[in-house]
């Protein structure tokens, strides 16, 4: 479904209108030479700086040469850190084997050579962020290389963004080269949507659309998108996905911005990709902040909750297949991991309690759901709560706990909603029984078919959830 509220407009180089405000920071120039295998990089820093790193191992392995442009001195790296100088350096210069870092990157295998996708974790170097504001970074490039980048770009300025802390939950991709660009208005923010070049040409517009419907679905929680300006890259798969889906996979990345990665099979009609839940369930996760992965499967439980509810709302699916996705969900996660509790599962190797991670804290965030509904008179809801959290806290520049979450949803609340059910079950092996839950809202399970019921107690309650 189409909703006409969005808008699309197309740029094929960066002029941005975000706020910028630096007032203390370092900044950084970044050259890519034409055939994009040599990255330059010069960094002037606001003061001294006795410590700079990257954030991969592999680092080390592409940097060519590192200077203290001042002495002259060269530098070595050690693992992920410059070995620097005792008293310090105002400024490094050092150079990056890009051909080398975007050979061993896996999501350039299905792409064109046109456009490849380095990790910042490959080859940005920086002193931590403690002591200024942001790290400014000028982006210097031939005319027919663009950049890609989640940092947020600075007013007025083409190719300069600006890097402000944030939780690092997983290594910010930046693209170099040939490809899409476009900006897309849904209400509360500006999506900038990078399109790569895979196999075969794409109709980027049209996924553009798209992309835009669906990060559109979460504005039916509160009205808004929870962050003014995500990135989203959508890397084709093409002939070589893993998966029929046309959105096999896809992941938000939080590394000095939001970033959503969705990875598509272009060879699926564009009609096949509304309606599917992989970039419903990734733009859900952006109503919460960063949770740690001990705790994973609280914001993963939110996401799949809402990835089903919204779909109903949205008119993808009927609201009888969206209480039939939530009930199947459920049993695979009573089902999944066995005798361990969630935050075990989510701690540890959890590739044996995936569906114990996603559906607990769905179950969770249901019960909560109701429990706010029912005991408000409609009043309050997941969503009310969820909108006073983005007024007070979103996007946030930091990672937070589970039960962090949950106690501020309960403030919110003004009652405890949320930290009884996680006491109650985050360390125990009985998984949340939403049975009781789901016969009070009318949804009748008869040989695993779910059959809606209108004389329940709370039958209101549950179309008020999933309404279209
Ligand atoms: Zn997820």
């Amino acid at each position: 479904m189409r909703r006409p509220f969005v808008t699309v407009f197309s740029r094929t180089i960066l002029i941005s209108s975000f706020a910028a405000g630096v007032a203390n920071g370092h900044d950084y120039v970044v050259r890519v030479d034409e055939p994009m295998q040599r990255l330059d990089v010069e960094a002037r820093f606001d003061e001294r700086v006795d410590r700079i790193a990257a954030r991969s191992d592999d680092a080390g392995r592409y940097l060519i040469s590192a200077y203290d442009c001042d002495t002259g001195q060269r530098l070595r790296s050690r693992g992920r850190r410059l070995v620097l100088p005792e008293s310090g350096i105002d400024c490094l210069r050092y150079s990056v084997n890009l051909e080398r870092a975007a050979r061993d990157e896996r999501r350039n295998s299905t792409l064109s050579s046109s456009n490849v996708i380095v990790s910042t974790a490959a080859w940005f170097w920086r002193p931590s962020l403690d002591d200024v504001e942001s790290i400014r970074v000028q982006f210097d490039l031939a005319s027919s290389i663009d950049v890609s980048i989640p940092w947020r770009p600075v007013e007025g300025e083409s190719d300069v963004f600006e890097l402000t802390t944030s939780p690092q939950s997983s290594t910010a991709p930046a693209v170099f080269g040939e490809f899409e660009y476009h900006e897309a208005d849904i209400p509360g923010a500006t999506l900038r949507v990078t399109v790569l070049n895979g196999e075969q040409p794409l109709d980027s517009a049209a996924l553009v659309d798209w992309v835009a419907e669906a990060a559109s679905q979460i504005t039916l929680v509160y009205g808004e998108f929870p962050n003014p300006s995500p990135s989203v890259v959508l890397i084709p798969v093409g002939s070589r996905s893993w998966s029929d889906a046309p959105v096999p996979f896809g992941r938000v990345i939080r590394d000095g911005g939001e970033t959503i990665e969705l990875f598509i099979n272009e060879n699926r009609d564009i009609e096949d990709f509304y309606g599917h839940w992989t970039a419903t369930h990734e733009f859900s996760h952006l109503m919460v902040p960063y949770i740690t992965s001990r705790h994973r499967w609280v914001s993963e439980g939110l996401a799949q909750y809402y990835q089903n509810v919204l779909l109903a709302r949205a008119g993808h699916q009927s609201e009888r297949q969206a209480w039939q996705e939530l009930y199947e969900g459920f049993e695979r996660g009573r089902g999944s991991a066995v005798g361990r509790s969630p935050n075990d599962v989510a701690n540890g190797s959890w590739r044996d309690g995936t569906m114990k991670v996603y559906w607990t804290g769905a179950v969770v965030a249901l019960l909560g759901d109701v429990e706010l509904r029912a005991g408000s008179d409609g009043q309050q809801s997941l969503d009310t709560v969820l909108r006073e959290l983005w007024e007070c806290c979103l996007p946030s520049d930091r990672t937070w706990s589970g039960p962090e979450l949950y106690r501020q949803l309960d403030d919110i609340a003004g009652r405890p909603i949320f930290m009884p059910l996680y006491r109650r079950y985050a360390n125990s092996t009985d998984f949340p029984d939403a049975m009781p839950t789901l016969a009070r809202l009318g949804v009748k399970i008869e040989n695993d078919r779910v059959r809606l019921t209108e004389d329940a107690e709370l039958a209101e309650v549950r179309s008020a959830i999933t309404r279209h």
